[in-house]
């Protein structure tokens, strides 16, 4: 006879975890209990200790679906002489709870979805104990019916059986229903007439296939779609949401993602989680339109989440499923929202009675080779699932970066970061993060005595931190973007020793007041020193040259090769016609010293080799210049350009990139094609990094690396970085719960805000 205290650690509430346990228990016959408690499942079990092995074997092995377990513990405990197994009272410090993410239809519920036998043949809100709307639908903790938008349905009597019988796989399933007492769907035109139909699902469908563009409702919010094989419905989508290239997702069954996308074994492993995301694969030929990802070698591809989408596929099986949203501002949730905002979009819209409460986008990201899933975007899927910290911290709301925000809220070790919020540059985001931040609070019982924000003093994230402060006793703390990008990533991978930090990234204010973005650290949690970057260079008129890369261009060339070169040579060679006003406006710029920012980024240097290559020169999303120079970039590439290092008076490494663009400048007039030229940059820039990172070695005597920011979304230079620095014995870190762009600068925040660990737990 045997007692094991077993703690079971990551997702394991609201995703049938507890009548696993207690059934697995039931058949092997063993007694004790189980229970959620703040951090995860309690069990005590009791028996045979053969069968207690047994038992721990296949608690790993047949977990639900739905589930994630980081971690099990089992201590062994004296025995207690039960005879049964039970279901305890859930043990909460201070009645907290965790809530679940939004989870994908299960197998179970997709054979009786199919089944025309079953009562919820074809329902479009058929979910279970281990899959369906958790996060979306909540108003508040703990997770229990009358706390979701599913109160206002009452269940039926089969209904209600189910939920109450620990046997059934419906076993306290909250958001359970059926046909005869759950949400329906409805379809309108867009000035709200109702469309007199008993089959609104089936009539969507057909003005989908006659080349109509509608929305639909889905788990968090609004999709717009259409028939992604309808190349004049996808080019009028263009215009219709003034987006002229970013790539469009779709949707598509698993048996036909092989039609139009590479995947691996790993790759089907991740779409196909309880996640779901939208991943990015490599294109095939096919079908599907090119409008759909126009010049873009991967297409952002997903797989149905929820019942109703399977509906869909069956008649239309690639699926253009787009966020519905204007412009920055936020997915779209509600129908009044779709009336107005989408009046000239859309003609009709697909809609059902379950209110979302809390909005969420899909969720992206790719694969990274023998590392896993690397996120782009986090949320559907994974909020509001906490993400463990190094160490326990003080109540902190960390208000995050300006584009790409998202906030945290953290508590001890518990870093509850936000989903997507997006660009704090209207007032719609706004509001979402300021009604977030409050859901937040309240969920998680966490009220913030201590608020961290960016340096940059004009930062909406700023003004809200200093506002919050106003009148409170709260202390407030700012803090550097690109060490943020640095410490997030120690975190993240609970690297305690001192490191060397690469950030390469778009836009960060330095701590000199310039403008950052490929800095080299050194440091650890507590503390971080700059020791390497780009040499600083002109952007004239900041914002307005990150629109128009050509701009950058210009400016770099005049300032690193000086007035003559730019008029005689290079307008000739490097196409660049530009109104020579212009060119003379930037100049003056440069040489006045006025209205110019001075930048050591690395996104702003792929803009400008992107603009001198003629690839972009302006640019209609973020980073799209960059994203665009990553694509033509030739595979099996080895040469790379010369540069220079030297150092500054601060001891600093300064990468100089004269050398660079005189070695671009003349592959252009030696007629080498662009894919060379790009893949020749890319490899220059893991060169001197990696130059820089074994001179720093040899002075720090420090052999890990992490890798942040914006930049290391492009695939070629990560994955060549990572084997690169692999080559030379270093140890390489990067994202993999949060992501590597700015996604990650509130988490990293919440560490740097809390401050000088030694003094802390020295105390
Ligand atoms: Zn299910
Ligand atoms: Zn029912």
């Amino acid at each position: 006879m045997a007692r094991s205290l077993v703690q079971v650690k990551g997702i394991v509430q609201g995703v049938g975890f507890r009548p696993f346990v207690y059934r697995l228990a039931y058949r092997l016959n063993l007694a004790g209990f189980v229970r959620n408690t703040s951090y995860g499942v309690e069990i005590e079990i009791e028996g045979n200790a053969k069968r207690i092995k047994e038992f721990l074997k296949r608690l790993s092995l047949e977990k639900p679906v739905a589930s994630i377990i980081e971690l099990i513990t089992v201590k062994q405990i004296s025995p207690r002489r039960e005879k049964r197994f039970v279901i305890k009272q859930s043990k909460f410090a201070e009645g907290f709870t965790q809530i679940s993410p939004d989870i994908a239809t299960c197998k179970d519920c997709l054979k009786e979805f199919f089944n025309p036998a079953d009562r919820r043949f074809r329902f479009p809100f058929i979910n279970c104990t281990n899959c369906g709307p958790r996060y979306s639908i909540i108003y508040n903790t703990p997770y229990d019916r009358k706390q979701t938008s599913m109160k206002e349905f009452k269940m039926c009597l089969d209904c209600e059986n189910e939920f109450r019988d620990i046997n059934n796989r419906r076993f306290h399933a909250q958001p359970d229903c059926c046909f005869v007492c759950g949400p329906e769907f409805s379809l309108y035109r867009i000035d709200g007439r109702k469309i007199k139909t008993k089959d609104p699902i089936g009539e969507a469908i057909n003005l989908i296939k006659k080349g109509e563009i509608i929305a639909i409702k889905g788990i968090g919010g609004f999709h717009i779609a259409c028939d992604a094989t309808n190349c004049s419905t996808v080019k009028k989508l263009r215009v219709l949401k003034n987006r002229p290239t970013k790539p469009f997702a779709i949707m598509v069954n698993e048996k036909d993602l092989g039609k139009i996308v590479k995947v691996t074994s790993q790759e089907k492993k991740m779409i196909k989680s309880p996640v779901a995301p939208v991943m990015l694969l490599e294109k095939k030929k096919s079908e599907v339109c090119e409008e759909v990802a126009p010049n873009n070698p991967y297409l952002g591809v997903m797989l149905p989440y929820a019942p109703v989408h399977y509906l869909f596929l069956e008649k239309i099986p690639f699926l253009v499923m787009t966020s519905a949203n204007i412009a920055d501002e936020p997915l779209i949730k509600e129908d009044t929202e779709i009336k107005t905002k989408l009046k000239r979009k859309v003609s009709f819209y697909l809609t059902h009675n379950r209110k979302i409460i809390n909005r969420c986008d899909d969720s992206v990201g790719f694969y990274l080779k023998e590392r896993g899933f690397s996120i782009i975007r986090r949320s559907r899927g994974y909020v509001p699932v906490p993400i463990e910290l190094p160490l326990s911290v003080r109540k902190t709301l960390a208000t995050g970066p300006y584009l790409k925000n998202t906030f945290t809220l953290a508590d001890k070790k518990n870093a509850y970061v936000s989903p997507h919020i997006g660009d704090l540059d209207n007032s719609e985001t706004l509001k979402f993060f300021y009604e977030m931040v409050e859901k937040y609070k309240r969920w998680f019982k966490i009220e913030p005595e201590l608020i961290v924000h960016d340096l940059h003093p004009d930062y909406l994230s700023t003004k809200i931190a200093q506002e919050m402060v106003k009148n409170k006793n709260l202390e407030i703390k700012g803090v550097q973007h690109h060490i943020a990008h640095i410490v997030s990533c120690l975190g993240e991978n609970k690297i305690f020793e001192k490191a060397i930090g690469i950030a390469f990234d778009g836009t960060g204010y330095g701590i000199d007041g310039n403008i950052w973005g490929s800095e080299f650290f050194i440091g650890d949690l507590n503390q971080q020193k700059r020791v390497a970057h780009l040499e600083y260079l002109p952007l004239p008129g900041g914002e307005e040259s990150i629109k128009k890369p050509y701009r950058i261009a210009i400016a770099y060339l005049y300032k690193i090769f000086g007035p003559d070169l730019i008029h005689k040579d290079f307008t000739k060679i490097l196409n660049l016609n530009y109104p020579l006003k212009e060119i003379d406006t930037i100049i003056k710029m440069i040489d006045q010293n006025y209205n110019l920012a001075h930048t050591s980024s690395m996104g702003r240097f792929f803009d400008c080799v992107s603009a001198i290559l003629g690839i972009t020169r302006e640019i209609t999303y973020e980073a799209e210049a960059a994203i665009n120079l990553e694509y033509v970039a030739k595979k099996g590439i080895k040469d790379y350009y010369s540069y220079e290092i030297g150092k500054n008076i601060d001891d600093e490494f300064i990468v100089h990139i004269f050398l660079i663009l005189e070695g671009i400048i003349n592959d252009i007039k030696r007629g080498i094609s662009k894919n060379i030229i790009s893949a020749k940059f890319h490899n220059t820039v893991v060169q001197f990094s990696l130059d820089i990172a074994r001179k720093l070695r040899r002075i720090y005597g420090v052999n890990k690396v992490v890798l942040s920011g914006g930049v290391f979304q492009n695939r070629y230079l990560l994955n060549l970085m990572i084997r690169r620095f692999e080559d030379s014995d270093f140890k390489v870190f990067t994202h993999h719960k949060l992501p590597t762009n700015d996604g990650c600068i509130s988490y990293g925040q919440v560490i740097l805000g809390n401050g000088n660990w030694e003094i802390r737990s020295s105390k």
